[in-house]
């Protein structure tokens, strides 16, 4: 018989397997708890759960724990990259960011950036990330898992998660909802919601499905360009959503929710820094009231890009202040974000598994199912 990993698991799934097994309902709360509260790593350590009923367990049941595989710490900022496997040999990055020292309560923060799925569709042109192509989605309990094993290597307190790491959150809805739920659950590891950005490249679909199901978490739109060409040559996913309709879904996104989205915005040399590309943002921002991030380009020579991404190159600095000021003189909030852990390949959009490591073991198959998405394990089996 295959074994049902517990992990990712909601209360209510909880309990309809510990029913399953002719056991009562509050096990399924002290399995909660145990799961995503005390991040337990065996049924050996769920020491209020009888001995009869963990043997039971170990029989039916999986914890299928992320593996550390690699840990790196920037020596320049303390930005720190996890490798980790998952149970199927596949790998994934997630990366734990100090806050910037001009932040409110910096000393208080701690970001962790959540990989979504295991390479990524979209093949934005900038995006290291986009060269691996697409394996396969992360259930919730991998989603989920980052935060546990992160946290378990950190003493300070992990704050804010930010859905920015591998992947396109939006094409993997339901599962990173189910993770947002499960870790906002005031009896799991509780971050709230108002600490979490789910960051989308522009599914206006599913921007206008966060605002119709009151979602709490925070969403974050990666712009880049507000000229339909330009962000079509930069992120193909533009041909199936335009401009316009994100820009559409955003303004029914900020009159349902009254949450103001935050665009990310690369700035790159001569392309989209311009005086045209500043009274598009003004315009926009008149239409939703803005946030927005200015990132510095980050290099991903590191992937060899060819044509088009070959000739993308950072604005210099002062170029990027004279355009943040520009923004801000119209009232819009404004952050240049810094570029964390550039120098180990963690920043924003750098994150890519080496093609030789990326499936490592892959003989170590799990014999555990995932109950709630069993598709997803056969899909690269
Ligand atoms: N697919 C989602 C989330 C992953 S990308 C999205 O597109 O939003 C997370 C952020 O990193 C996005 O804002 C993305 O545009 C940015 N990014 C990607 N590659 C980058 C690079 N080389 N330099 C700087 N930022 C990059």
């Amino acid at each position: 018989m295959s074994k049902v990993n517990l992990k990712g698991l909601s209360l209510s799934e909880l309990q309809t397997f510990v029913e399953s097994l002719g056991e009562k309902r509050y096990r399924a709360a002290q399995l909660f708890s145990w799961l995503y509260a005390k991040s337990a790593q065996s049924f050996d350590e769920m020491t209020d759960i009888s001995k009869e009923f963990r043997e039971i367990l170990k029989h039916s049941a999986a914890l299928d724990n992320l593996e550390l595989v690699t840990k790196k710490t920037s020596a320049q900022d303390g930005t720190t990259k996890f490798l980790f496997q998952l149970a199927d040999g596949l790998m994934i990055e997630s990366v734990l960011i100090p806050p910037e020292k001009t932040s409110p309560n910096a000393e208080k923060r701690l970001t962790l950036c959540l990989s979504t799925q295991v390479g990524c569709p979209l093949d934005c042109k900038f995006c290291a990330t986009g060269t691996m192509g697409f394996l396969r989605n992360l259930t919730a309990g991998e989603i989920i898992d980052q935060v546990i094993q992160a946290q378990r290597q950190n003493e300070k307190r992990i704050t804010n998660l930010v859905y920015m790491g591998m992947g396109e959150p939006m094409l993997n809805y339901d599962e990173v909802m189910k993770s947002i739920d499960l870790i906002t659950d005031e009896s799991s590891i509780l971050i709230g919601a108002k600490h979490i950005t789910v960051s989308t490249a522009g599914y206006a679909d599913h921007i206008r499905r966060m605002a119709d199901e009151d979602r709490k978490a925070k969403l974050a739109l990666s712009l880049h360009s507000l000229d339909n060409e330009k962000r079509t040559q930069l992120m193909p996913i533009t041909k199936k959503f335009s401009v316009d309709e994100l820009i559409d879904a955003l303004e029914y996104y900020y009159r349902k929710t009254k949450r103001r989205p935050t665009f990310e915005y690369i700035l790159f040399d001569g392309f989209n820094d311009t005086e045209d590309d500043i009274r598009k943002f003004i315009k926009l921002s008149k239409r939703i009231p803005c946030k927005v991030n200015i990132i510095p380009f980050h290099s991903i020579e590191f992937t060899h890009p060819l044509g088009f991404a070959a000739g993308l190159h950072p604005t210099p600095r002062a170029r990027m202040e004279t355009f943040a000021d520009a923004l801000r003189k119209a009232d819009i909030t404004v952050m240049i974000r810094n570029s964390s852990g550039e120098d180990i390949e963690a920043a924003c959009g750098q994150l890519a598994v080496q093609e030789k490591s990326l499936v490592r073991k892959q003989s170590r198959k799990s014999e555990t199912k995932n109950i709630t998405n069993p598709q997803l394990h056969s899909a690269v089996s």
